[in-house]
C-alpha cells in the first residue's frame, strides 16, 4: 500500500510503498476513505516542541470501511463503516475511566492514517450511522475536540460565546455552539483570512484584533463573553481571552502552544476567572459527533476546504504549513 511518511524537518513528506498491514488481535485494517491533516502534524513535523521520529507515518483524522478483522474482534466485521480513534488505551486503568484514552499510560497509537490502509483498534472503533457519508468520516475526529470543549463549558442558549481563533478547532467550537442553540457568539481572529469560511458555518460576527477589538465583542454580544473558547495556541492568547472574558467567566483553552507563553495571575485572580484546559474528546463525544454530522453535516462539511490525492499530498500539507491552505485538508487515498 501506499502511505505518507515523514522523513525529517525540512524534507516533505514521501509517498512510499509498504506492506499492507495485517490485524494483530483486538484489531482490524480499514480501507481509508479520508484522512484528515491537523495542526499537530504540522507541529511535530516542524522542528519546534515534539517531532516525531523520521520514518513515521501520519495521520489520525481518518475513518473508511474494515477488509479485515483479526483475532479476538467481537464488535466489528468486514463491511462496517467506522471513524477510528488515533490512541486507544488499556480500557483499566484510572486514567482509561476519564474516557480520555490519550491519558493512559499504556496508550497505543493508531495514526497511521494517510495511508490506502490503515490498521485500528476495535476499542477506538466508532460504527458510523448507515446513512452517514464514508467522505465525512475523517470529520469526526476534529468535530469531536469541540464538542468536548462546548459540553464542558455548559453553555445555554443564552451565553455569550466568544470563539479566539478560527481555525479547524476553532470551528469546531463555532459548529457545536450552533449545534447547541447558541445565538450569541462572536469570533476573534488576527487576520480576515478565514472570515468568509467562519460566516459560512455560522460565526456571523467576526472581529480582527486590534485596539477597537474588545469594545466591537462587547457590543455585538451586549457585554463581555462568558466563556472565552481560545483556540489560537499563540503567545498571549491565553492572557488575551482572561481580558476578554467577563468576571467569574470561563476561559475554554484548547489552543496547542507548546512555546512557553506569560499570564499574569493576579488579572486572571481578580476577575475570579476558570481557567479550564479541554484535552480532545472521549469515546462518546465520538459516537455522538458522527451522529450529528450524520445529521447536520452540511455545515462542518463547510470547513474542508481542499481534498488532494497521495500524489498532491506532501505539496499541499506544506502549503498548509505556509499557512497558504484554506480551512481543512483532506487526503482521498485513492482518488
Ligand atoms: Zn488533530
Ligand atoms: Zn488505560
Amino acid at each position: 500500500m501506499r502511505a505518507a511518511i515523514f522523513k525529517a524537518v525540512g524534507e516533505p513528506l514521501a509517498i512510499e510503498t509498504l506492506p499492507d498491514p495485517e490485524p494483530g488481535e483486538g484489531e482490524a485494517v480499514i480501507r481509508v476513505s479520508r484522512c484528515g491533516v491537523c495542526g499537530t502534524d504540522l507541529h511535530s513535523t516542524s522542528g519546534h516542541g515534539y517531532t516525531l521520529p523520521g520514518g513515521s507515518q501520519l495521520g489520525h483524522e481518518y475513518g473508511g470501511e474494515v477488509v479485515a478483522v483479526g483475532k479476538g474482534i467481537e464488535r466489528l466485521k468486514v463491511g462496517d463503516r467506522i471513524a477510528a480513534l488515533p490512541c486507544v488505551g488499556c480500557g483499566h486503568c484510572e486514567a482509561c475511566k476519564t474516557g480520555i484514552d490519550v491519558l493512559c499510560p499504556n496508550m497505543k497509537g493508531y495514526g497511521g492514517g494517510l495511508a490506502e490502509y490503515a490498521t485500528v483498534n476495535e476499542r477506538g472503533v466508532t460504527i458510523l450511522p448507515s446513512t452517514m457519508t464514508l467522505a465525512d468520516s475523517a470529520l469526526v475526529e476534529p468535530f469531536s475536540v469541540g464538542l468536548r470543549a462546548v459540553r464542558l463549558a455548559n453553555v445555554t442558549p443564552e451565553t455569550r460565546a466568544l470563539v479566539q481563533g478560527p481555525g479547524p478547532i476553532g470551528l469546531s467550537v463555532l459548529f457545536w455552539l450552533r449545534q447547541l442553540g447558541v445565538r450569541n457568539i462572536a469570533v476573534l481572529a488576527s487576520s480576515t483570512r478565514r472570515q468568509s469560511l467562519a460566516e459560512t458555518m455560522g460565526g456571523e460576527h467576526f472581529v480582527t484584533e486590534g485596539a477597537e477589538a474588545q469594545q466591537q465583542i462587547n457590543t455585538i454580544l451586549g457585554g463581555a463573553p462568558d466563556v472565552v473558547f481560545e483556540c489560537a495556541g499563540v503567545p498571549g492568547t491565553v492572557a488575551r481571552a482572561i481580558e476578554l472574558v467577563r468576571p467569574a467567566g470561563t476561559v475554554m483553552a484548547l489552543g496547542f502552544c507548546m512555546v512557553p507563553d506569560t499570564i499574569i495571575p493576579g488579572m486572571a485572580l481578580i476577575k475570579d476567572v476558570t481557567v479550564r484546559f479541554s484535552l480532545i474528546y472521549t469515546r462518546e463525544d465520538y459516537a455522538k459527533c458522527a451522529a450529528a454530522l450524520d445529521a447536520d453535516g452540511d455545515r462542518a462539511r463547510a470547513l474542508v476546504t481542499d481534498t488532494v490525492d497521495l500524489d498532491r499530498m506532501p505539496t499541499a500539507f506544506e502549503e498548509f504549513r505556509a499557512g497558504t491552505g484554506g480551512g481543512k485538508l483532506l487526503i482521498d487515498p485513492w482518488a
